[in-house]
């Protein structure tokens, strides 16, 4: 087992850590405390980057940056994930990140650890939205980081951290940029300032999220909906399953996923996936060889289950999902092949002890499971969870509840 790496405190912990860390860095008091909250995926996985549609929702898990400008045009940026802050010039950002990674462009240029592209990766990819930066007009800021969202558990810590520093870069630059724009920035810094190339589902998740709802995404267009979930009326609580298998976008199965739905909409002559419906799929099965059909057949099937899911909230309530939760694990599972047996064995052993619906979360490879169950039931599902993973040697998972929260807020 190699994580999962962060503690499960309230999320006024990140804010009380990240203002305390600024102490320490600076001996002075931050300006403010923004905070932007992870993500679990209700339904709706490898569809984003088919032009499809996701159904996230924020949690109550946080990321905080405790910020204040400084006036000598540096970039500071310090976590408790990490021993030591790093400093850069702001001028130095672009030759940092320009071509494509941490400091893989010119032979002369600054290097820094991969944590710390992310939110300098988000000062870089804002920088680039303002038509004067040429001039040198930013000021230089110092920026603290601390988190209670579980990192590389499937949750979205890295939607986090670029939504916290998002907030307070632009906030403190009076840049006055709309959410939807942040998470753009945010996904720039993600793609191209640390290199893994991943869609906007979380950063949209994060930064549109409110208590109770889910955001319904079209990532053609990025309009949202937000979709009422009414979980806690119908006495539901969603619970994580986390395996503590590390997943990581680096490794291969991840890209390869990517070419094969590539391939699938060439082969159909379509834009995306997002153009193909259930019944295209007779006509896909001639065109596409066995396992670039199925990939293709879970992606439009799942787009398919996120509008299904949409319809049976504002029908039946939040007890009419259960079965779609349960059919996108087995997509996931058979035809995209992204599941592990950790995961499998959580959501079988969710459902056989009652959860209303079960279905592994995020990227896969690893990471987490999330089973939809009555709030009574918690406890016994979770107890079965821990002695499943037992029996079957694997490594304890941690489990923990995530509600339904708002996007980032100021907090101080
Ligand atoms: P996740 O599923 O949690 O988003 P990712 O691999 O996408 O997993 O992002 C995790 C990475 O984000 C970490 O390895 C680290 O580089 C960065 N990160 C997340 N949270 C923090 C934090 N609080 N401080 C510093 N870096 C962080
Ligand atoms: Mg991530």
């Amino acid at each position: 087992m190699t994580g999962p790496t962060a503690t499960r405190t309230p999320a006024g912990e990140a804010v009380a850590g990240a203002t305390d860390l600024f102490h320490a860095l600076t001996g002075s008091e931050p300006e403010g405390v923004w905070s932007a909250p992870g993500r679990a995926n209700l339904i709706g996985e490898h569809t984003d980057y088919n032009d499809g549609f996701v159904l996230p929702f924020a949690i109550q898990h946080r990321t905080a940056a405790a910020a204040r400008l400084r006036g000598d045009g540096r970039i500071r940026v310090a976590s408790t994930f990490a021993p030591e802050p790093v400093e850069v010039a702001l001028a130095d950002l672009d030759a940092l990140f320009r071509a494509g990674g941490r400091g893989t462009g010119a032979p002369s240029a600054p290097t820094v650890p991969e944590w710390a592209a992310y939110p300098l990766g988000v000062a870089w990819a804002l920088r680039a939205l303002i038509p004067d930066w040429a001039g040198g007009t930013l000021p230089g800021v110092d920026i603290a980081i601390a988190s209670d969202v579980p990192v590389g558990a499937g949750l979205s810590s890295s939607a986090a951290i670029e939504g916290a520093a998002a907030s307070a870069l632009n906030e403190l630059w009076g840049l006055g940029l709309d959410p939807v724009t942040l998470a753009q920035v945010g996904r720039r810094a993600e793609n191209e300032a640390v290199g893994a190339p991943t869609g906007i589902m979380d950063q949209m998740a994060s930064m549109l999220g409110h208590a109770d709802a889910a955001v319904f995404l079209d990532c053609r267009s990025l309009e949202t909906r937000s979709i009422p979930l009414g979980f806690a009326e119908a006495g539901l609580e969603v619970l994580v399953i986390d395996t503590g298998v590390k997943h990581a976008h680096s490794t291969g199965g991840y890209g390869e996923r990517r070419a094969s739905c590539e391939r699938g909409a060439a082969a159909l002559g379509v834009a995306a996936l997002r153009d193909v419906t259930p019944a295209d799929l007779p006509r896909a099965t001639e065109l596409l060889d066995d396992v670039d059909f199925r990939r293709v057949r879970h992606v439009v099937t799942e787009d398919q289950r996120v509008l299904d899911t949409v319809a049976a909230l504002a029908a039946d309530g939040p007890r009419a999902i259960g079965d779609l939760l349960v059919a996108s694990h087995a997509s996931m599972r058979d035809d995209f092949e992204i599941s592990i047996p950790e995961l499998d064995t959580a959501v079988d052993t969710a459902l056989a002890h009652g959860a209303v619906g079960a279905r592994m979360t995020g990227g896969g490879f690893g990471g987490a499971a999330i089973a939809l169950v009555d709030h009574d039931r918690v406890a016994a599902v979770s107890d079965a969870v821990r002695a499943a993973f037992s029996a079957a040697g694997f490594a304890e998972p941690h489990l923990f509840t995530v509600v339904p929260s708002d996007g980032p807020r100021r907090d101080v």
